[in-house]
């Protein structure tokens, strides 16, 4: 399909409540009727017009000739040993090219997390992430991020896999921790955390969508003044010397302006905590000094931290921190108060585990962020 056809009907799953209250209008039909098109697409899940029986026939016609609900298609799914399901999604082509993001499901008992792209590629250049590698091709659009939810909700409820966990046959939580950089497209991904957290749309509580970031402090000081998501920041090392080598936007906005951003998103936004994920790399970041480092840092603030054990890829110059190391610095750390986790590693067998995202991305990004710091190739 060409990228002309794919946009002539507008995707429903890109407008959250009052852009599709003000599309329905502009069809000459009373904006509830927004309110009963949302019931149909989230609550039901039913994507076809024709459907929608308590639509008037003339206005399901009118809708099919200008509208539709399109879900990314799939190019491939995979399952691994431990229940995790990653799909490839098939995102419209750029220069004719074929582009792929990535989703992921990960069931737990009581639970259904989806990680979700935000991005094709990343243009951030963090030294430790398989995304990064791949380079950056684009925004996704809101309808492209909501459509992974869409889509996953409606393939789990149709496995119904015989379990009695309904919460392995519905995503429950939503994290931006798939492929991309949420803030980095910011416009498209706000209308998504709306209808993420809309009672007439997926209807999940503020705490069950995070949206995890690696610290563009411009647009996180805006998201406190736009939406009330749970956070995560990747912080992956207490001080500035080495977080510029891990994450090159600190470079440009360093830890202690991040982490002003980050108390001031918490006062904003009357938040329990703010989570900060920490990649546990071999001889790193990983080492005593660093605990301590991490814990004068974040201690007597609402911060958790979750440590990540590092997952490789093909290439990687970084080892993952040995177990003992790992739980070392993760006691050290509750010992001085600070709440802190370490993340199991899921579907690493397909390479679906944190990091190990990589999509089919066509770079385009001429100045990496990593080399020269400025412009930076992501718009706002
Ligand atoms: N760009 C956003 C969203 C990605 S979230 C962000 O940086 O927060 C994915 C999380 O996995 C981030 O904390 C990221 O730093 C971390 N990560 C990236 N590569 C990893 C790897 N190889 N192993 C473990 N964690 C990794």
């Amino acid at each position: 399909m060409t990228e002309a056809a794919a946009t002539a009907k507008t995707n429903l799953l890109g407008l959250p409540r009052p852009e599709l209250e003000a599309f329905v209008a502009g069809l000459g039909e009373k904006p509830f009727r927004a309110r009963q098109l949302m019931t149909w697409i989230y609550k039901r899940r039913v994507g076809d017009f024709a459907q929608m029986t308590d639509l008037a026939k003339s206005f399901r016609e009118k809708l099919a000739q200008v509208a539709e609900v399109r879900e990314p298609e799939v190019i491939t799914e995979q399952a691994s040993s431990d229940g995790t399901r990653k799909w490839l999604l098939r995102a419209a082509a750029t220069d004719g090219r074929e582009q792929a993001i990535e989703a992921v499901f990960i069931p737990e008992p009581g639970r259904g997390t989806l990680c979700i792209s935000s991005q094709v590629g990343c243009a951030l250049d963090c030294s430790f992430c398989s995304t990064a590698q791949q380079g950056f091709n684009r925004n996704l659009g809101t309808a492209e991020i909501v459509g992974q939810v869409w889509l996953a909700n409606r393939l789990l409820a149709g496995d119904a896999p015989g379990g009695t966990d309904t919460a392995n046959r519905a995503v429950t939580n939503v994290v931006l921790m798939g492929m991309g950089e949420p803030l980095a497209n910011y416009r498209n991904v706000l209308p998504a955390l709306a209808l993420f957290m809309d009672d007439l749309g997926f209807d999940l509580s503020r705490r069950r969508v995070t949206l995890s970031t690696s610290g563009l402090v411009p647009q996180l000081r805006k998201l406190a003044e736009d939406t009330n998501c749970a956070l995560a920041v990747s912080l992956h090392a207490p001080n500035d010397a080495l977080r510029d080598q891990l994450v090159p936007i600190n470079r440009k906005h360093p830890i202690r302006e991040l982490l002003d951003a980050c108390w001031h998103y918490l006062d904003a936004q009357n938040g329990r905590s703010i989570t900060f994920e920490y990649v546990m790399l071999d001889g790193v970041n990983d080492r005593p000094e660093h605990a301590r480092e991490l814990a004068d840092l974040l201690v007597g603030h609402d911060a958790k931290v979750n440590l990540i054990p590092f997952n490789p890829f093909p290439g990687t110059k970084y080892r993952r921190s040995p177990a003992p190391v790992i739980a070392q610095f993760r006691d050290y750390l509750n010992s001085r108060g600070v709440t802190t986790t370490t993340r199991r590693t899921r579907g690493d067998d397909i390479d679906a585990a944190c990091g190990q995202l990589a999509g089919r991305v066509h770079d385009r990004t001429t100045i990496r962020l990593g080399s020269k710091l400025l412009p930076l190739t992501v718009q706002s």
